[in-house]
C-alpha cells in the first residue's frame, strides 16, 4: 500500500471513530441505549487503533506489540480481578493511565522535536498535555488510594491549605505561562510538570466521603482534556476529538453530580471542601437496637399498602439485586404498589443501581429519582433499605460539620415505617454514624442483604395463592 493511500484510509478510519464515539456517548445517555453505546464506542476505539497503525512511517513494530502485550494483560487482569463495587477504584486508576501515556508523548515531545518548530499553539498545548496530565495522574492514584481506603478516605485537611494549594498552583500556571513565552527554558517545563504531580496531590487530599464521586467525574475530565492537548501537540485529530468529547462530558457530569450533592462545585474544582470528618467517624456503634427477624419482616411487608426499595452499595457487595425483583414480583402479585427510590450517587459509580436493577430484569418504569419520589415517602407504609446508608442519612439535613451535611438525601425517614438490611450498625461510606437506626420507627434486620431477602423470599414463597417462584 503506498504511503497516500493510507493516510486516506486512516483519516477515514479517524472520521468513523469520531463519529462512533459521538453516537455512542449519545446512547449512552439512556439505560435502554447504553449497551449499544458502548459498543460503538468500543469499535470507534478499534478503528482509531487501526486508523493509527495504518501510519506506517510512525510505527515500531516492536514497541507495538510490547505496547499491546502490556496493556491487554493489564486491563484483562483488571476486568477479571476487580469486583463492580470496585469500580471507582478501577476507573481512577484508568485516568492515571491515560493521564501518564499524555504526559509521557508530551516528555518526548519536547526532548525530540526542536521547540521553534513546533509554533505557539503547539508549545502551549504540549505545556496544558503535561501540567493537566500530570496532575490527573497523581491525582487519580490519590483517588485510588482513597477508595481503597490505603489512605483515610475522609477529607485530609491542614492549617493554611487553601494558601498553600493556591500559592502553588499559582507559581505551577506562571511557570507554564513563562515556558510559552520562551519554550526554550527547559527548567521551567520541568519544574511545572513537577509541581502538576505534587498539585494533583494536594487537590484530592481534601476530599473525601461523599464527594469522591465528583472528583473522579473530574479527574475524567481532566484525564480527557489532556489527551486533546495531546492531539493538538502531535496533529492528531481523532485525540482531539475524543479527548474534547471525554473532557466535556465529564466536566459536566461533575458539574450535574456537584449539584446532586448540594455542593459547591468551585470547591471542589480547587480542593478547597475539606469539611473535617464528624468525630467518633468508622466507630462501632455501642447503643442497642432491637434486631428484627426476615419472618418479622415479612409480615410488615405483606400487610403494607405501598413500599418503596432503596438500593445501596450493600445491595452491590451482596448481589442481591435479583432476589430483591423476586420478592417485588411477590408483593405486587399480593396487589401491594412497589418502587425503587434510586439516588444519584447510590453505589460506587453513576448508574450504578440501575445496572444491577437492569441486570435483574427490573422494569425501568418502576425506578423514580430523587426528585420524582422524595414527597412519596409520607405516605408510604414501608420503605426497604437494602444496604444503603449515606444516601439516607439524616444527618445529611441536621448535622452541621458533617460530611455529609448538605447533600440531598431520600427522605425515607418520613415513611411510617423503615426497614434497614446490612450487616451491623456501622457507619456508611461518608463515616456518619445513622441516627435513624435508632427510631422507633426503624427495624434493623441484620445480616447480609441476599441471605436476608432469600430467607423473606422463602417465607412470601409458603403464602397461600401466590404463584410467583
Ligand atoms: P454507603 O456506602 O453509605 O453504605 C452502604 C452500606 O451497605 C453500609 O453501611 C454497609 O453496612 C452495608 N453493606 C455492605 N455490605 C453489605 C451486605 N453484604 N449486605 C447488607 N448490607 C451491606 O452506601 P450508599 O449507597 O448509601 O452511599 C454511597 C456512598 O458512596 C456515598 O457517600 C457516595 O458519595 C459514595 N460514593 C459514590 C460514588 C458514586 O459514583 N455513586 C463513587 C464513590 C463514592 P454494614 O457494613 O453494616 O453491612
Amino acid at each position: 500500500m503506498n504511503v497516500e493511500l493510507s493516510h486516506i484510509l486512516a483519516e477515514g478510519a479517524y472520521l468513523v471513530a469520531a463519529i462512533l464515539f459521538v453516537l455512542g456517548l449519545k446512547a449512552l445517555s439512556h439505560p435502554d441505549t447504553a449497551r449499544r453505546g458502548m459498543f460503538m464506542a468500543e469499535i470507534g476505539m478499534l478503528l482509531a487503533v487501526i486508523g493509527t497503525l495504518l501510519y506506517f512511517e510512525i510505527v515500531t513494530w516492536t514497541w507495538i506489540l510490547v505496547g499491546v502485550a502490556v496493556g491487554s494483560a493489564v486491563g484483562t487482569l483488571m476486568a477479571v480481578f476487580m469486583p463492580m463495587t470496585a469500580m471507582p477504584q478501577r476507573i481512577a486508576l484508568s485516568h492515571a493511565f491515560g493521564a501518564l501515556a499524555a504526559v509521557l508523548v508530551g516528555i518526548y515531545k519536547f526532548i525530540e522535536y526542536p521547540v521553534d518548530d513546533l509554533g505557539r499553539l503547539r508549545i502551549a498545548a504540549l505545556g496544558f498535555e503535561v501540567l493537566f496530565g500530570g496532575l490527573t495522574v497523581t491525582g487519580s492514584l490519590m483517588a485510588f488510594a482513597k477508595l481503597q481506603e490505603l489512605v483515610r478516605g475522609a477529607p485530609i485537611t491542614f492549617r493554611g491549605q487553601n494558601f498553600f494549594n493556591l500559592g502553588l498552583l499559582t507559581t505551577t500556571v506562571a511557570l507554564y505561562i513563562y515556558f510559552v513565552c520562551d519554550p526554550s527554558a527547559a527548567w521551567a517545563f520541568y519544574t511545572f510538570l513537577a509541581l502538576g504531580f505534587v498539585v494533583g496531590i494536594l487537590l484530592v487530599l481534601p476530599i473525601g466521603g461523599a464527594d469522591m464521586p465528583v472528583v473522579i467525574s473530574l479527574l475524567n475530565s481532566y484525564a480527557g482534556l489532556a489527551a486533546a492537548a495531546t492531539g493538538i501537540a502531535i496533529d492528531n485529530k481523532v485525540l482531539i476529538i475524543a479527548g474534547s468529547l471525554d473532557g466535556t462530558s465529564g466536566f459536566f457530569l461533575s458539574i450535574l453530580m456537584s449539584r446532586a450533592m448540594n455542593r459547591s462545585f468551585a470547591n471542589v474544582l480547587f480542593g478547597a471542601v475539606g469539611a473535617a470528618p464528624p468525630p467518633g467517624t468508622k466507630t462501632v456503634e455501642t447503643r442497642t437496637v432491637m434486631r428484627y427477624t426476615p419472618d418479622d419482616m415479612k409480615f410488615v411487608l405483606e400487610n403494607a399498602a405501598n413500599v418503596i426499595i432503596v438500593p445501596g452499595y450493600g445491595m452491590a457487595v451482596a448481589q442481591a439485586q435479583h432476589v430483591l425483583h423476586e420478592i417485588a414480583n411477590h408483593l405486587i402479585e399480593l396487589g401491594i404498589q412497589v418502587r425503587y427510590a434510586i439516588h444519584p450517587v447510590a453505589g460506587r459509580m453513576p448508574g450504578h443501581m440501575n445496572v444491577l436493577l437492569a441486570e435483574a430484569n427490573v422494569s425501568y418504569d418502576m425506578l423514580f429519582e430523587r426528585d420524582a419520589i422524595n414527597d412519596q415517602f409520607a405516605e408510604t407504609d414501608v420503605v426497604v433499605v437494602v444496604g444503603a446508608n449515606d444516601v439516607v442519612n439524616p444527618a445529611a439535613r441536621t448535622k452541621k460539620g458533617s460530611p455529609l451535611y448538605g447533600m440531598p438525601i431520600l427522605d425515607v425517614d418520613k415513611a411510617r415505617t423503615v426497614i434497614f438490611l446490612k450487616r451491623s450498625m456501622g457507619a456508611g461510606f461518608a463515616g456518619e454514624e445513622n441516627e435513624l437506626f435508632f427510631d422507633k420507627k426503624t427495624m434493623m434486620v441484620l445480616g447480609d442483604a441476599k441471605q436476608t431477602l432469600t430467607a423473606v423470599a422463602g417465607q412470601l414463597k409458603k403464602r397461600p395463592g401466590l404463584v410467583h417462584g
